[in-house]
C-alpha cells in the first residue's frame, strides 16, 4: 500500500495490518518514505494509538530492519532495561551478577536522555572501555565473560534510529506504542530469550504518575510476550535518587564499590534482587524467587560478580586491574564542595528531576546531542528522605569543574529538597506486572 494510504488509515483510526506496518517500516528503513511521511505517521499513532496486535507488528518489523543476533551459548540469554532515572546505575551491577549466576547478558544500553543518566556515558568514564565494539568483539565478550554492556550498533534495528530521530523533533516521543516498539525492537534484535523491564515512576522518572507507569509497563509486557520474548516488569520508585551518587564516573565508582562489597545501599540491593530474581526464575536458573535471591547474594558475596565486571572491562579495552583500584582510573573534579539546605529539619520530599538537571548544569549530561560530557562532575553523598539536614550536614557534595557551575547546581539542589517533618521512603518496588 502507498505510504500516504497507510498514514490515512491510521489517521482515521482504522487498525493497520502486519503487511501495512511491514511496508511502512521497510520504506522508512530504505529511505523511500520521506521525513514528512514518517512524521505524519508518528503523529497519527500518537493521537490514535495502536492495539497490542498492531504494536507487536510494528515491533517485529522494526526488529527485522537490521541484523537479529543469534546466540550459541551454554545458558539463557537475558537482559534488563530501565526507562531511566537519577543515580540509576543498576545495569552496571546487575549484568555481572546475572553472568556470575550462569546467564549470558548482551546488554545494549543508551546514552543519557533528558534529565536521566545513560549507562553508556557512565562506562565512557573508564579509560579505554569500548562502548561501540564491532559485533564480533561483542559476541566474543558475551560468550567468554558472560556479559558485555555496549551501545546500539548501526546494524541493530536501524528503523528505530531514523524513527526516533524524527519523533524527537516532532513532539511524538511520548507515545506508548512508539516507546514500546522502540525499546523492544532493539531488545529483540539483540536475540534475548528473557527480559525484565524496570519502569521507573516518580519525580525523577519520565512517567511521573503510577497510572502512566503501569500503562507503559503493561504495554511493554504484552507486546514483548506477543513478539515471543518472555518479559515481566517491575515498577520502581524514582521519588529519590537510587545510588548515593549521580554523575558518570561517580556512579561507576559507586557500582565498583558495591560489587567489591565496600558499600551498601538497601534500596539498590532490593531492586537488584528483585530484577535479578525475575530473570533467574523466568530462565529456569532458579526454582523460585527465594532461591534466586540466595544465588544473587552468593554471586555478590563470593566476589564472582566483581570478577565478571573486571573481566568485562578488560575484554572491552579497559584497565585489567580496574576493580582493584577504580579510583585511580576515574577522573575527579577540581571542586568538591558541600551544598547545605537553607533550613534545618528532615528531608520530606525530593524533586529528583532537579538533581538530574543539576548534573547536566555541571556538564555531566547534554543540553544538545553534540555536547561533550564531563565524566568527572556530579553529586555524591546525596541525601534521601528523612535525612536530618542542618548547617553541618549537607544535602550532598557537588563535584564541579568551576565556581559558576557549582553555584548553578547548588541552586537547583536546594530547590529540589523540601525540608520539614520528614517522610518515609516509598517502597523501592512499587508493583510487579506479569503477562
Ligand atoms: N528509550 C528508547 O529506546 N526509545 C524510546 O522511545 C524511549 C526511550
Amino acid at each position: 500500500m502507498l505510504p500516504q494510504e497507510i498514514i490515512r488509515k491510521k489517521r482515521d483510526g482504522a487498525p493497520l495490518s502486519r503487511d501495512d506496518v511491514k511496508d511502512f517500516i521497510s520504506g522508512l528503513t530504505n529511505g523511500t518514505i520521506s521525513e514528512g511521511q514518517v512524521a505524519a505517521f508518528a503523529m497519527a499513532v500518537f493521537f490514535k494509538g495502536m492495539s497490542a496486535e498492531e504494536a507487536v507488528g510494528l515491533t517485529l518489523a522494526m526488529r527485522d530492519s537490521g541484523t537479529v543476533l543469534k546466540w550459541d551459548v551454554p545458558g539463557p540469554v537475558v537482559d534488563k532495561h530501565s526507562t531511566g532515572g537519577i543515580g540509576d546505575n543498576i545495569s552496571l551491577m546487575l549484568a555481572p551478577m546475572l553472568a556470575a549466576c550462569g546467564c549470558f547478558v548482551p546488554m545494549i544500553s543508551g546514552r543519557g536522555l533528558g534529565h536521566t543518566g545513560g549507562t553508556l556515558d557512565k562506562l565512557d568514564s573508564i579509560p579505554g572501555y569500548k562502548t561501540q565494539p564491532d559485533l564480533t568483539l561483542f559476541r566474543k565478550v558475551v560468550g567468554d565473560v558472560g556479559c558485555a554492556i555496549i551501545g546500539q550498533t548501526a546494524d541493530l534495528a536501524p528503523a528505530d534510529k531514523r524513527l526516533y530521530g524524527i519523533r524527537d523533533v516532532t513532539a511524538t516521543v511520548e507515545s506508548v506504542p512508539l516507546i514500546t516498539a522502540s525499546i523492544l525492537s532493539k531488545k529483540l534484535a539483540a536475540g534475548l530469550q528473557h527480559l525484565v523491564m524496570d519502569v521507573k515512576v516518580g519525580s525523577g522518572a519520565f512517567m511521573e504518575s503510577r497510572e502512566d507507569a503501569v500503562t507503559l509497563a503493561k504495554s511493554l509486557v504484552s507486546v514483548a510476550n506477543g513478539a515471543g520474548l518472555k518479559t515481566t516488569a517491575l515498577i520502581t520508585d524514582m521519588d529519590e535518587p537510587l545510588a548515593h551518587s549521580a554523575g558518570n564516573a561517580l556512579e561507576v565508582l559507586h557500582a565498583a564499590h558495591y560489587l567489591n562489597g565496600t558499600l551498601t545501599n538497601s534500596r539498590i540491593e532490593e531492586i537488584l534482587n528483585a530484577l535479578g530474581a525475575e530473570l533467574l526464575v523466568s530462565s529456569g536458573i532458579a526454582q523460585n524467587l527465594e532461591d534466586a535471591e540466595v544465588k544473587i547474594a552468593k554471586a555478590l558475596a563470593s566476589g564472582a560478580a566483581a570478577e565478571v565486571f573486571a573481566r568485562m572491562v578488560a575484554a572491552l579495552g579497559g584497565p585489567v586491574d580496574f576493580m582493584e583500584h577504580p579510583e585511580s582510573y576515574l577522573a575527579t573534579a577540581p571542586i568538591i564542595r558541600p551544598v547545605y539546605s537553607e533550613a534545618e529539619g528532615l528531608v520530606t520530599s525530593i524533586t529528583t528531576r532537579q538533581l538530574g538537571l543539576a548534573v547536566i548544569e555541571l556538564g555531566g549530561g547534554r543540553r544538545v546531542a553534540t555536547d561533550v560530557i564531563d565524566h568527572a562532575v556530579g553529586l555524591s553523598h546525596v541525601a534521601g528522605k528523612n535525612f536530618r539536614s542542618d548547617f553541618e550536614s549537607p544535602l550532598c557534595m557537588v563535584h564541579a569543574r568551576d565556581e559558576q557551575s557549582y553555584e548553578r547546581a547548588a541552586v537547583l539542589i536546594r530547590n529540589a529538597y523540601l525540608i520539614g517533618q520528614g517522610a518515609q521512603s516509598a517502597p523501592a518496588i512499587v508493583e510487579r506486572i506479569m503477562p
